[in-house]
């Protein structure tokens, strides 16, 4: 049986990855800030370190997957918790439980990215040069200066994917893949939370994909699950979109 850590476990995407990784009879260790195998807040450095303990901890120190769901939207308390989750709560996982990857077989990872990642000018925002160098205080600050809930989103998106890609020469020396996939707008509580917030929900509703209708979590799990079997065994360092379109649909030209 193949053990896989899941992060964000207890609601949305992480949740619907978890069901379908257990229903294909692997086994999954999930963590999220409550409900969860191992509840640890990934906001906080020390939160990381004892969630990445625990798990290894759990597995024996030998792991087939990780899937990085726990993630917050523009409707956080704070831009800096955004950067904090997002960005670190992915990158440290993923650095914290690599050596357990590498023992594992045939060892896959997976970072839920947004299609927001691709929005134009986010990568020149100073915030993600901070994130890409590990000044977490910084990037933090830069981001709650900013006071722009939807950059922080978009800029901490485009850095982990950034992170990813950096990584998969030495990852795939490794025998590790490394992915990222980039949902559009999926029904899940973080999107209704934008969706009932008057900053963000007229723009939302009006921003339809070309398909004419939001995703569900399982339709992200699904991939999600392709991605992290040996189907996808030549999938290494990419960026899969899976959004009804709206990449497409905004960067017609560049892909
Ligand atoms: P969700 O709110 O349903 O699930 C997010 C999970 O992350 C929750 O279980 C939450 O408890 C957990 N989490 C948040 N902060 C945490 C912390 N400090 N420590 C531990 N766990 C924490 O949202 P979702 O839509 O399923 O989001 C999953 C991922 O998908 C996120 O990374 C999000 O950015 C991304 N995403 C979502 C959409 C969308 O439209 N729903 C679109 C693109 C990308």
């Amino acid at each position: 049986m193949t053990v896989t850590v899941v992060t964000g476990s207890a609601s949305g995407i992480g949740a619907a990855v978890a069901k379908q990784l257990q229903q294909a009879g692997h086994r999954v260790i999930g963590i999220d800030r409550r409900d969860a195998d191992i509840v640890a807040d990934l906001s906080t450095a020390e939160g990381r370190d004892a969630a990445v303990a625990a798990a290894l901890k759990a597995c024996n120190g030998v792991l087939d997957g990780l899937v990085c769901c726990a993630g917050l939207g523009p409707t956080a308390s704070s831009c800096g918790l955004i950067v904090a989750v997002n960005y670190f709560g992915m990158s440290e996982l993923v650095d914290g439980l690599g050596d357990a990857l590498a023992r594992g077989g045939k060892p896959a990872a997976l970072l839920i990215g947004s299609v927001a990642s691709a929005h134009p000018g986010i990568d020149k925002l100073p915030m993600v040069e901070l994130m890409l160098g590990r000044d977490e205080a910084a990037a933090k600050a830069q981001a709650d200066a900013m006071a722009n809930p939807q950059a922080a989103y978009a800029g901490s998106k485009y850095a982990i994917t950034v992170f990813a890609r950096r990584k998969a020469v030495e990852w795939g020396s490794r025998g590790i893949r490394l992915n990222v996939v980039a949902p559009g707008a999926v029904e899940t509580p973080l999107l209704q939370a934008s969706l009932s917030d008057p900053r963000y929900g007229e723009a939302i509703r009006n921003f339809v994909s070309p398909l004419g209708r939001n995703g569900s979590p399982d339709e992200i799990a699904k991939v999600v699950g392709f991605m992290q079997s040996e189907q996808a065994g030549f999938m290494h360092g990419t960026v899969v979109f899976v959004d009804g379109g709206m990449d497409a649909l905004t960067r017609l030209e560049r892909f």
